[in-house]
């Protein structure tokens, strides 16, 4: 295999023989010579030449697993099986080229792992004398010699510079190769000038590459806290610029002069003028123009930095962003210090002289502090910003759109040129979309009004005090508190028209601050979910309008598993009323400042407001910089600190609107109770029994002291807190366990956590001798002496509950992640690090038990707080489910079959028809030996449950397995890390064992096209890729023919589709359901998705 090169910079050629490069260009790599130069064919003319190694970036090859069509002119078509290479990668999509050289995108997702780097073959002899080099060569001593004679034919290519060194000083000699020197030497090619092939030129004669064009981007963290200071940064030009606007305008406040409108209010109270003057009096002629705090200067420098800030921040040069362009061979980055910070900070000092651009100065003083910090900690890198930059404007450019999934999920009733409401609204249903888009709707309606009810109030009431003002009718010679305000709106001029807009904002912030809460109060999700769980039964079995109407109505009618993106929308609508709330209090105050801060008293907030209302910006300005997903991906402990601002925002929050409290009591009594639950659960009791590791996955078994304390439903996460990592640090895992493991777990060995199998009775015992005795199932109990087994009380239940964690950031030499430190506190419990690892603890008599709640260090090794709702926990209401899961996202698949196989279907529950996908990669399916264990012992425990008729003929399970990336040589089947189940002794032989999955998993004979055919076809039942009812595809599934397989030979009318992984494969899916969801045809797949 030829690999291909890819031109970081453009190369000029340095010597005849060289190739010219431009930047992007792509070549063919042949061979590599010991002086760091590759030979290399393509560029634009095709020719051969030599390119210095750090020129080009060095491509992966992929095969691919499926046939992909381009979605827009920057992709590139995949042919299943057809190599491609890649160059760059974010997001899952690759940049390369195929074969022929055409470069593009192409999705990672369709693609195996890549192949093994080819070795570069070294350079051959030269076939043909090289022309001589054109550019003059420099000698180690910098001398400049003459340009060196022709090469002698067949000679290899030697450096120009090599002969005269006598030490490899440069950096170009430290790329030679000491054999061929000493090879050279012994031809007499030493310290004398020798004839040499002019190619490849000395590093010197070629141009470094200059540092505007590097991308060195290793540093010790990728771009983490300087991501959030990019939000930051962003956020505070963008106030800059607000506030800068007000310091100005705050300079030169607006005159009152007794006037609304130019025209003077009433003569009674104008005393001067007029002898019937009341006792308060507006003086036209006094110059007391309050002071604001503005300055007109200030203002400027706010608004100009801002504006500069911005410009620098969210814009780059040469597709570069400067927001996000750490290098790591930068000034900078070599000297821990951010200038970028130094210089925020500095700036922010004059801003803080006056009140408006004292706000945003805080902002960018924080900006400039994370940008320190996050230089300070060795972070580099751009985020694959330009790259991605790059794709973008290319596709504007095309016009494409870059649509990364290629064809876009088609609804039914949405052909072009057929829109009807009547079609689209069926379409909505179909796609189960309706119930969002009236929530939407609903949501956006009840701002709308409650800002024009509001506003309607509020232009109500300044209009009367206008008309007060103007009458003489406002009431000034009492005492009370309405006349002290009048008397200050005589004297200083009524609320200004933005009053009724900064109200109107405020109520609906009023509305959002306590809604938002709502989609957060797991206890609530929880309830809400669980409504009318037990009509939904009826809804299959008993299709009547009533069973129908009544089957799980709160979440049919309202979309319960968009909580966060609801909570997110809310977010951004309070953004936006929060910034309108204070644009519009900010030119009321200059109209009318006096008079505004007297109605703030009234309404008992003393002077607070302005201190309270900065306060609550700058809470919204951590908590909605660091909530973006490039944050939260990048570093989540960032976007969780931060989010813990909202105990500030909150607080505030109470104290700044007058009414507020009123909004917010339910849903912050709401909220507090479910945090004081959290903390409560997570103090109950547990044991953790066991810990397997198969690289890279973790797999916890424990167990509530107290089994109501953790009552669960398949499908279900929960929240997982290791003290001794961090006390306050919680991560959520999906449950791979079914909720009846929790009651009738595995017998298992006391000592040693081993399950065990009880021992038949020996052949002729005779029935008055005692025989209870068990054996561990990895051993063969026909082997072992009666000593050797295990007496009953040796033994135990193991009721557990399981979680398989993948551990992120094994590569990192210290534990950086939650997961890895958690790894290693178990590695610190079991000094002999030998897995499965089990932990017990005697009990009151000094027996052992298996299980241990206390770490070391005197703390409960793993705090519990669960189980929350998700998805796939309505997989329960459908007659036939499709279980589809990929890498970790398999877990609540391994605990919604478990559960069915092993339990449920003998009590008769639905659904009665389950299919599994399960697609994993040929390298990864070692880590997933945990699964193949349970999947044999699933299909055994069927095939005894059906000889013993305790389940029915109507359940059925058919389990698909598609192996990607597979090699194209056999590959040797390794013994199973875990020792396989035995089945002895019992009356059903196993149709497999372990072992011959995995082996035929690893090698899988049947290619995943032919999948509907083969097993639609005659010989179905004696296909070579089927195990009793496991089938094991050599591919990626064709969702399309599955789904219509699946549509033609259903059983009920709405089949559930669970699926837990990769966003790309659940957006083929979700195209799937809709288009094979049909009203006419009486079917409907009801997506649940869930993406860790
Ligand atoms: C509902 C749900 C169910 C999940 N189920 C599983 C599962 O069964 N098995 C499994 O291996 N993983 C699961 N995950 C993902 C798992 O929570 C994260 O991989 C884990 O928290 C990583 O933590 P870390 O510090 O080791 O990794 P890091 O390297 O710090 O982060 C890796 C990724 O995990 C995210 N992450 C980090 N901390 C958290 C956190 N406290 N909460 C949410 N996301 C976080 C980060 O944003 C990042 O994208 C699930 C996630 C969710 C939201």
């Amino acid at each position: 295999m030829t690999t291909r090169g890819l031109a970081v910079e453009a190369v000029t050629p340095a010597a005849s023989g060289h190739l010219a490069l431009k930047k992007d260009d792509v070549v063919k790599i042949l061979s590599l010579h010991s002086s760091g130069y590759y030979m290399c064919e393509g560029g634009r003319a095709g020719n051969k030449g030599w390119v210095k190694k750090g020129s080009l970036t060095l491509a992966k090859s992929f095969i691919p697993t499926a046939n992909y069509a381009a979605g827009s002119d920057d992709e590139l078509s995949l042919t299943s099986g057809i190599r491609v290479f890649g160059f760059t990668t974010e997001e899952e999509w690759w940049f390369g080229c195929n074969q022929s050289g055409k470069q593009g995108y192409f999705p990672g997702t369709f693609v195996d792992s890549p192949e093994p780097s080819p070795t570069i073959p070294k350079s051959p002899p030269l076939p043909s004398p090289i022309p001589t080099a054109s550019a003059t060569v420099g000698n180690i001593n910098g001398n400049k010699k003459p340009p060196p004679p022709l090469p002698k034919k067949n000679a290899p290519p030697i450096p120009p510079a090599a002969s005269n060194r006598t030490k490899p000083t440069t950096s170009h000699f430290e790329n030679s190769n000491p054999m061929q020197e000493s090879r050279n030497m012994a031809k007499g090619k030493g310290n004398v000038a020798v004839s040499m092939p002019s190619a490849p030129a000395p590093a010197s004669s070629s141009p470094p590459p200059s540092s505007g064009s590097t991308r060195n981007f290793k540093g010790t963290f990728p771009l983490q806290f300087l991501l959030w200071a990019n939000n930051m940064a962003l956020a505070s030009a963008a106030w800059m610029v607000i506030f800068g606007i007000f310091t100005t305008l705050w300079s030169d406040p607006k005159h009152y002069g007794c006037e609304i409108g130019g025209v003077a209010i009433h003569k009674n109270y104008l005393a001067p003028l007029n002898e019937t003057a009341t006792a308060v009096i507006c003086n036209p002629n006094e110059d007391d123009l309050p002071d604001l705090n503005g300055d007109f200067g200030i203002g400027l420098i706010s608004i100009f930095a801002g504006i500069g800030i911005y410009a620098f921040e969210g814009f780059g040069v040469d597709d570069r962003m400067w927001g996000c362009y750490y290098p790591s061979d930068s000034f900078s980055y070599t000297n821990k210090v951010s200038i970028r910070g130094l210089v925020y900070i500095l700036l922010s000092f004059p801003l803080f002289a006056k009140f408006p651009s004292a706000l945003s100065a805080s902002f960018l003083f924080f900006t400039g502090v994370v940008c320190l910090y996050g230089v300070h900690r060795g972070e580099a890198g751009d985020n694959g910003r330009a790259a991605r930059a790059k794709r973008k404007a290319q596709a504007a450019a095309r016009g494409g759109g870059g649509n990364k999934g290629g064809n876009k999920p088609q609804g039914r009733g949405g052909e072009a040129g057929s829109w009807s409401p009547i079609k689209y609204y069926r379409k909505l249903v179909d796609e189960n979309k309706l119930a969002i888009y009236v929530w939407v709707f609903l949501y956006f309606f009840s701002n709308a009004l409650t800002f024009f009810y509001t506003l309607s109030i509020w232009v109500g009431s300044v209009k009367t005090m206008e008309q007060g003002l103007l009458d003489g009718t406002l009431d000034t010679l009492c005492d009370d508190d309405t006349c002290a305000l009048n008397k200050v709106i005589v004297t200083k001029g009524g609320i200004s028209s933005w009053g009724p807009y900064a109200k109107a904002c405020g109520m609906c912030l009023n509305f959002n601050c306590s809604l938002i809460v709502y989609p957060v109060v797991k206890i609530l999700l929880r309830r809400l979910n669980n409504i009318g769980v037990s009509f939904n039964n009826n809804r299959t079995a008993n299709p009547t309008v009533f069973a129908k109407f009544f089957a799980k109505p709160v979440t049919r009618l309202i979309p319960l598993s968009k909580n966060i993106d609801f909570h997110k929308l809310i977010a951004k609508v309070m953004g936006a009323f929060a910034a309108g709330h204070t644009i519009f209090h900010f030119f009321n105050y200059r109209s009318a400042s006096e008079t505004t801060l007297t109605v703030f008293k009234k309404w008992g907030w003393g002077g607070t407001a302005f201190f309270t209302g900065s306060l609550i910006c700058f809470s919204m300005f951590f908590i909605f910089t660091a909530a973006s997903d490039t944050v939260r991906r990048a570093h989540y402990e960032i976007f969780f600190s931060a989010h813990h601002w909202f105990v500030v925002y909150f607080a505030c929050l109470l104290m700044h609107g007058p009414i507020y409290w009123k909004w917010a009591f339910v849903p912050l009594s709401l909220y507090i109770i479910e945090r004081v639950m959290q903390e409560r659960r997570g103090d109950r009791p547990y044991y953790v029994n066991k810990v397997e590791w198969i690289d890279p996955v973790m797999a916890i078994q424990f167990r509530p002291v107290y089994k109501q304390d953790f009552v669960f439903k398949e499908g279900q996460y929960l929240y997982l807190n290791c003290p001794y990592i961090n006390k306050n640090e919680w991560h959520p895992f999906t449950i791979s366990s079914a909720s009846s493991d929790l009651a009738t777990g595995p017998r298992i060995a006391l000592e040693t956590g081993e399950e065990v199998r009880e021992v038949p009775r020996p052949a002729g015992m005779s029935k008055s001798d005692k025989w209870h005795k068990y054996c561990p199932v990895g051993q063969d109990y026909t082997k072992l002496k009666p000593s050797q087994l295990l007496d009953k009380h040796e033994t135990g239940y193991n009721d557990y509950v399981s979680v398989h964690i993948k551990v992120h950031g094994l590569d990192s030499k210290v534990a950086k992640s939650w997961t890895r430190k958690l790894k290693e506190y178990f590695e610190l419990m079991n000094p002999k690090r030998t897995f499965p690892f089990y932990l017990t603890h005697r009990d009151d008599r000094g027996d052992i038990i298996v299980g241990r709640q206390r770490g070391p260090d005197g703390q409960q090794i793993l705090r519990v707080d669960g189980p929350h709702s998700a998805p796939a926990e309505h997989y329960a209401n459908y007659g036939t489910v499709m279980l589809i899961g990929a890498g970790i996202g398999l877990t609540p698949c391994a605990s919604i079959l478990t559960s069915m196989l092993r339990y449920k279907w003998k009590k008769n529950y639905q659904p009665e028809i389950l299919h599994f996908y399960w697609m994993v990669r040929q390298s990864d399916i070692d880590s997933f030996q945990w699964l193949i264990h349970l999947l044999t012992s699933l299909s055994h425990g069927l095939k005894s449950s059906r000889e013993q008729k305790q389940i029915g003929p109507q359940y059925y399970c058919e389990i698909n397995i598609y192996i990607t990336g597979v090699s194209k040589d056999p590959v040797p089947v390794p013994a199973l890390r875990t020792p396989e189940n035995r089945f002895q002794g019992e009356t059903t032989a196993p149709s497999f064992l372990a072992s011959s999955l995995y082996g035929a998993m690893l090698n899988p004979s049947a290619s995943s096209k032919s999948q509907v055919e083969v097993q639609n076809g005659q010989g179905s039942r004696s296909a070579k890729n089927r195990i009793q009812d496991i089938w094991i595809w050599n591919g990626r599934p064709d969702w399309d023919k599955i789904f219509k397989q699946n549509k033609r030979q259903r059983q009920h009318e709405s089949i559930g589709v669970c699926f837990c992984g990769a966003p790309v494969i659940g957006k083929d899916l979700l195209k799937n359901c809709n288009k094979h969801s049909s009203k006419e045809e009486d079917v409907v797949f009801d997506l649940m998705k869930e993406n860790f």
